[in-house]
């Protein structure tokens, strides 16, 4: 077994206790915990060397700037990207906003298609929502099939000449679900399409090559990756970066101003409006370290075995439902249920109780639980520190929930 156990005691929201019992945190999906590795650079780094980037001629600022570029060549690593190819942002939900205005605005119109899929967060729905409008380019959807994965044959017969942008996610956030992204890039590739990735979940949960995924953009937040809230990276291919408008205007982003106009600095600077989230991007360049050390192909085999694991102690209790796939190859450590029909703030109070912190609710992707059939679903969810006694700890409180709700 893959044990990473050990990497618990890095964590010290992870050594509390709640309700007077332990921590049992189950719910990194929405968020994870972070490192003592990532607290102490961000802590260091405003004690030591704070100061403006790219402004000052002074050291603090020198230095400064060095260790948020520093940051950024991390992150490219992690993706085997080249670091101008990076461009940070407030978060997934950002980069997918630049992309959708600075790159939809520009080139889609009437007649024209957005290909979506049913799994979607509402970060990768709305924005494109809001493009379509104001183009008249038309919004279309990728159904799911009955075992929770992307309907691949309905995307091909989908793709045509019409479709400019297919935009998906690389693993969803409520049935873990995920998708051959490589093999879905090649075929909106070959009708000209862009290729968007929301890898929002995916980059923390398995290793991500941007050479061998064939996308245009990959879109992530930090704060899911064991870094800071407040960042998160826009990867785009270069040549579409360099052509692609800013989203946002303001300082940084230029290279002249002048009164009839500007223009802009070279790329990724020119998607980095105003100050930038400077700890923050060093703190996520942390926890790019932590993970590079733990090597992600190792999370991966975690998250499988304890995946696996979770599913077979869930089928335990004939109650739970499962919303997701049975394979884990196919699937990540989020897995979404019900517990007859017990409404799942129900079960999470009840939990909470127990010190167990799980999610419920519509997991800010609407549409997806309603095609599930549910109003909301309960939602479980793994990073590095999760462990099979949390899992353990999750099955017994749903015992406890059976009682109180009198579930056979
Ligand atoms: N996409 C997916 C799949 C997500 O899980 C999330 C966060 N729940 C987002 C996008 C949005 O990320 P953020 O709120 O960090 O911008």
């Amino acid at each position: 077994m893959n044990d990473l156990s050990h990497l618990r005691l890095d964590f010290p929201v992870l050594q509390r206790r709640v309700h007077g019992k332990p921590l049992v945190f189950l719910d990194s999906a929405a968020s994870s915990q972070k490192p003592k590795q990532v607290l102490d650079v961000m802590d260091a780094a405003y004690r030591t060397y704070y100061a403006n980037v790219h402004r000052g001629a002074y050291l603090l600022s020198e230095e400064s700037t060095a260790a948020y570029e520093q940051a950024r060549g991390k992150v490219a690593r992690f993706i085997n990207a080249a670091r101008a190819e990076i461009a940070f942002t407030r978060g997934a939900t950002t980069a997918l906003n630049t992309v959708a205005f600075g790159w939809g605005m520009d080139h889609l119109r009437a007649g024209d298609r957005i290909v979506l899929t049913m799994m979607e967060h509402h970060a990768n729905v709305v924005p494109w929502q809001l493009v379509a409008r104001r183009t008249g380019a038309e919004l279309v959807y990728v159904p799911m099939t009955d075992d929770y994965r992307l309907d691949l044959k309905r995307l091909s017969e989908l793709l045509d000449e019409r479709v400019k942008v297919v935009s998906f996610t690389g693993m969803s956030n409520v049935t873990g679900t995920m998708p051959p992204v490589a093999e879905i890039a090649g075929l909106a590739r070959q009708c000209g399409s862009l290729v968007v990735v929301d890898a929002a979940q995916l980059v923390t949960h398995a290793p991500v090559d941007v050479q061998q995924l064939g996308a245009d953009f990959v879109a992530f937040s930090g704060h899911k990756m064991l870094g800071p809230t407040g960042i998160g990276a826009l990867w785009g291919r270069p040549e579409v970066l360099e052509e692609m408008e800013p989203f946002e205007g303001g300082g940084e982003m230029i290279s002249d101003v002048r009164l009839d106009g500007s223009t802009w600095a070279p790329v990724p600077h020119k998607f980095e409006a105003g100050t930038p989230p400077i700890i923050e991007a060093i703190g996520l360049g942390a926890a790019v370290d932590y993970l590079d050390k733990i090597g992600m192909e190792s999370v991966r085999r975690h998250e499988m075995e304890l995946t696996a694991y979770a599913l077979s102690r869930l089928a335990e209790l004939p109650a739970v439902r499962v919303f997701g796939p049975a394979e884990v190859d196919h699937r990540g450590g989020v897995i979404s249920f019900a517990l007859a029909d017990v409404h799942p703030h129900d079960v999470a109070t009840i939990l909470d109780q127990d010190g167990i912190a799980i999610r419920a609710g519509h997991h800010c992707a609407k549409p997806l639980t309603r095609t599930l059939g549910v109003p909301a679903t309960a939602r479980a969810s793994f990073q590095v520190y999760t462990t099979r006694e949390d899992v353990d700890a999750l099955v017994d409180g749903l015992r406890r929930v059976q009682e109180v709700f009198r579930v056979d």
